[in-house]
């Protein structure tokens, strides 16, 4: 597949302002950039200097993935400028979430300020978003609460598309050819063991979310180094339930980290969890 070709901004439909994040290659810049006539918030991606004949085809296929995507928890791909010519950069221009990432975001708080019902309401939407991509058969590979970014206080998105990969329907799974920098902490078994990843790899992924979510922005199995969280999945042992966190949202935990894929829900089978809990809860 190729980009669209409207995707293509000239620079002059662009206006770049400060810094909001630091990337794994280059900064992520905030701007405004000019769609059907008016100038609308966005996050810029940038590839400068040296980092560009590396990663530029990785910033594209990021692009390539993002522009097939029409869901409302998922950041939108906007434009592709290319200047590459005249300042020899290549950005990548998403909608914006104003409030940055959900683990920055829940660091600053706790249960008494921004409480289990509310939590809920956001990984109600990541769930949602994630089901959407399992249906493309798309693995995500990085979901991680620093990856869910927020439009406001109740509005969550799916971010961070470097690591995806489409899989065909028949085989079920992408399998990588070797380990790379992962996000270990946040990968099932069979992921770390055998490359393998699938929709039940991503829902062990978004158990250890939840996990990060309900523990306000916790490092998952702190002090522990990649071969010793393996060790601890193998003998059963599992992350604990976070102070507070209702038991009922501990099980959905648990049912994430059930050691054979098979034995994990869908996200089709969490979104309805999901929405008992919400109408219980919240009400
Ligand atoms: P990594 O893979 O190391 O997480 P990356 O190079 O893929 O980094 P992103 O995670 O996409 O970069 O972005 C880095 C940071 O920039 C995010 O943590 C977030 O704070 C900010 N950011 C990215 N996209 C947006 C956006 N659409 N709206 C607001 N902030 C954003």
């Amino acid at each position: 597949s190729s980009l669209a070709p409207d995707l293509y901004i000239t620079t002059d439909k662009l206006i770049i302002r400060g810094d909001i994040g630091k990337g794994h290659f280059g900064a992520v810049k905030v701007g405004e950039c000019k769609i059907m006539g008016s100038f609308v918030p966005c996050a810029v991606k940038n590839l400068t200097g040296s980092d560009i004949e590396t990663n530029k085809n990785d910033l594209l296929k990021e692009a390539k993935l993002m522009q097939q995507f029409d869901h409302p928890y998922i950041v939108r791909l906007l434009a592709i400028c290319d200047a590459m010519e005249s300042s020899g950069s290549l950005m990548l221009v998403m909608e914006l979430a104003p409030l940055g990432s959900l683990k920055d975001f829940l660091s600053q708080h706790n249960e008494k300020s921004f409480p289990e019902e509310r939590l809920l309401v956001l990984m109600n939407q990541v769930c949602d978003g994630m089901a959407y991509l399992s249906g493309k058969n798309i693995v995500h590979r990085d979901l991680a609460a620093r990856n869910i970014l927020l439009v406001t206080e109740n509005f969550a998105k799916i971010s961070d598309f470097g690591m995806s990969r489409i899989f065909l329907e028949s085989d079920n799974y992408y399998k990588a050819s070797q380990p790379g920098t992962w996000p270990l902490r946040w990968y099932a078994p069979e992921a770390l063991l055998y490359y393998k990843f699938t929709s039940k790899g991503e829902i062990w992924s978004f158990g250890v979310t939840l996990w990060e979510v309900f523990s306000y922005g916790s490092r998952p199995y702190s002090g522990l180094k990649g071969r010793e969280i393996l060790a601890m999945l193998e003998g059963g042992k599992r992350l604990e339930c976070p102070c507070g966190c209702s038991p009922g949202v501990y099980t959905i935990m648990l049912q994430c980290w059930a050691y054979d894929p098979e034995d994990r829900p869908t996200f089709n089978d969490l979104l309805l969890q999901f929405k008992v809990f919400i109408v219980f809860v919240v009400r």
